[in-house]
Formats: C-alpha cells, structure tokens, sequence
C-alpha cells in the first residue's frame, strides 16, 4: 500500500470520534420519566450508545449481559435523562468588561474558537441537547458537525443557522451608521411581505437550518427604541410557518408583548420564546394550539445582575429592560396555572454558559413544583423537538444521555448547578 494512502487512514482513524464503551451504571435514584417514575436501586445497562435495558436492583455487567462493561457507581446519586436547553445562542456571551464594538474586528474563526468553551460548559453542566435559537451559520453549523463527529465535546445541537426579521426588526443589528449597517445586516433573513418571508424561510432550510427562529416581537438587546410589540405582520407569520411547515421545519418566535405572542400563536408557531406579557388570550391560544412557552427567566435575571456592572449598554436597551422584567414572572404564573406546555430554555448567550441549571431555580421560585421543572428540561423538550423516541427519558431503546446529581433535586432544586456525572450518547464526559 503506497505511503500516502497509509497516512491518510492514520489521518482518518485518529479523527473518528472515541466509541462509546458499554457502560452498566447502578442509580440510587432514577428519574426514568421525570413526573411519572420515579424508582429506586436500579441498573442501567448501555451498549452502543443506546438504553440496553434499565433493571430493578444493583446487577453486575455480567448479569446485566455485557461482561467487559464499565461499572459506575451512582447509589448515592439521582439519574436523570440528559438536560435539554430549547434557548441558547452557543456563539457568544455578554460579557461586561469587553468593548462592545470588539465584534467589528472579529473573523468568522475567532467566534468559532471562542465558542469551544461555552460548548464544553453547557454539556459538563449536564446539557446534552441544545436548540440553538440564532446564531451565524458559518459559525454555528461547522460546530454542529464537529459534535456530532467526536471532535470536540459539546453538547447536541438543534440549528436554527440564523433568523427571520423584518427590516428594521429585533434580529437586525442597529444603531450604527446607515452604510455599516447595509454591510453587516445582509442577511437572507430579513423579509418585508409574505412572498419575501416565504422565501427567508425557504432561504434558511437551504442554509441548513434545522428549525425556523423568528423575531415576531421587537426585544429587550436591539440597539433601537421600537418597542417590544408585534413587528411581522399576521400575514407574514402565516407565510413564514407554510413555507417552514412544507419543507418539515418548525417555528420558534420570539415574541414579549401580548399582540405578537398572540398572532404568532395564531399563526401556528410550534415554541414562543420569552412570552413576557402573554396574556389571558396567550393562554387560551396556547391550550388550543399546543404550542410551547420556552420561559427564559434566567437571561431577564441576568440582565438585571449586569446592569449595575456594565456603563456600556445603551439607553434604549436599558429601558426596555426596566419595562420587561417587571412582567416576567406574572406571565409566567399566568401561563403555569393555565396549563400551558412549558419547555425549559434560557437564553444562555445572554446568561453565562454552563449556569443553564439557574433557570430550574427561577422556575421553582416562581411556583413550579421541582419535578414538573425537571420534565419540562426533559420529557417536555424531547416532544417539542419531535424527538421522543430517542430522547427525554430512560427507558430502554432512547439515546443515552443521563446526567445525576447528588442527592434529592426534587428536595433541593439547587442541586442541578453541580451535576457529578454527564454522559451523551453513551460516553462519559463527567464522572463523580
Ligand atoms: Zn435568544
């Protein structure tokens, strides 16, 4: 065999990720279906990457039929299926200190390898699934990739590969002279009409998104006085959730007050994002609906930890942080006591990466009983992806990804912010 080709499969061996290795792992406590059972002093048996079985009591890999196997000792834990975050921004987070026109220096490679860090943080806190809700697709889908390969820890990514706004909107960049901003605001998602929102939406299914993120509302982090209501139009949203719904995308929108919550409910949206003024109408159109509140309290907390800290966040952002997070919390009893289906989410990005456990806290505090947060991370997640026969529980058959803690999480919720043992698709990433 000619040296070159010997290389080149040295090359390509050495870049194939580690194969899970059979694991038999004895949980003290197991969480199986977060809100419908709850066992003590079970095996967990995992070959190939996968849930072999889960059986009552402490077995050895031996008996467990996967001799070999390495035993991990979790009796003074509690498993739980892996964590999913329905709302991060994986390439970048505020940070106080920094200038805030550093990104106007910075290569397409820099964000990517600054990136790494927030990939490792999200996944060693026990995240094994994230839907990335915005990002630069050059950056964003090369990382995917490279998860998804082995060759680099991070946790499963669900891209949106950017968004849809209208000009002017929440998604576009602001507050800069009007030729920067013509250079820098080129993006295929920018729509003004239904014809143009179709084609933005068919536009980023091309891209590669794996789901469609909408700005229906103006946000709280625009550099621009616009407000905080409804931005695209009802036919738009319609347009936007047609064109994504016949190419097999779903739609997540952004949205904070109660008009653009509403027609993007009405338009069929599968998620909304922040929901900070939904209103007794959200609620009904969420129960009709189906759709998803992602709550995101942690970033609005966040912001207002920052504030204090940071002289260089402009004055419209400032106000429309005092103006929003007020709302925050009653929208989000309003939408726990209505029934509504919540799906957990952060917005990290904004928050710090690897603190996505803070939002179980917030939840709690506001009225949610520790369990049903623990689902909405989990069963909840795993159904708005459409991905429940792989993922959001432990069950015999589902991808593995556990995480366990220490202790009693339905006890003390605080517990999730030090995850002991991570595990994705059947490697270990973190042991106790
Ligand atoms: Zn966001």
């Amino acid at each position: 065999m000619p040296r070159s080709i010997i290389f080149l499969l040295l090359v390509l061996l050495t870049a194939l990720p580690a194969s899970a290795q059979d694991a038999v792992l004895h949980a003290g406590r197991l969480l199986a279906i977060p809100g419908e059972s709850d066992l003590t002093e079970q095996t967990i048996v995992i070959k190939d990457g996968r849930i072999a079985a889960v059986v009552p009591g402490y077995v050895s890999a031996a008996q467990a039929g996967a001799p070999g196997a390495e035993v991990v000792d979790l009796r003074a834990h509690t498993v739980m299926p892996g964590f999913m975050d329905m709302h991060t921004h994986l390439t970048g987070e505020r940070d106080p200190e920094a200038n805030p026109h550093d990104w106007t220096t910075k290569m397409d490679g820099d964000l990517l390898l600054e990136s790494l860090p927030f990939l490792e943080r999200t996944l060693m806190a026990g995240f094994t699934t994230v839907r990335n809700t915005g990002a630069n697709h050059e950056i964003i889908l090369p990382l995917k990739r490279a998860v998804n390969a082995g060759l680099i820890p991070g946790p499963r990514i669900i891209a949106a590969a950017g968004g849809i706004t209208p000009t002017g909107g929440h998604g576009e960049r602001q507050g800069y002279r009007e030729d920067i901003l013509e250079a820098v605001n080129n993006s295929v998602g920018v729509c003004d009409g239904a014809d143009d929102c179709r084609r933005a939406a068919r536009a980023l299914v091309k891209r590669g998104a794996d789901w469609i993120k909408i700005t229906a509302t103006g946000g709280v982090l625009s550099n621009t006085n616009a407000g905080l209501g409804q931005q695209l139009m009802d036919d738009e949203l319609e347009a936007i959730v047609q064109a994504a719904a016949s190419m097999g995308r779903k739609v997540a929108a952004h949205a904070h007050q109660a008009n653009g919550i509403n027609a993007a409910l009405r338009a069929g949206v599968a998620s909304i994002e922040h929901g900070s003024y939904a209103d007794d109408e959200s609620v009904r159109l969420f129960q009709e609906t189906g759709a998803y509140l992602v709550p995101t309290l942690f970033a609005g907390v966040y912001l207002q930890e920052e504030m204090p800290l940071n002289d260089n966040i402009p004055p419209p952002v400032v106000d429309k942080i005092n103006e929003v997070i007020p709302n925050v919390k009653a929208s989000f009893q309003r939408a726990l006591a209505g029934g509504v289906n919540i799906a957990f989410g952060t917005d990290c990005g904004v928050c710090p990466h690897g603190q996505n456990a803070r939002e179980f806290e917030l939840m709690v505090d506001y009225g949610m009983p520790p369990i049903d947060a623990i689902r909405s991370a989990t069963v909840m997640t795993a159904r708005l992806l459409e991905r429940s026969d792989d993922l959001g529980t432990v069950e015999a058959g589902k991808i593995a990804d556990l995480v366990a803690v220490r202790g009693d999480p339905t006890a003390d919720i605080s517990l999730l912010r030090s995850v002991s043992f991570v595990m994705k698709d059947g490697k270990v990433y973190k042991s106790p």
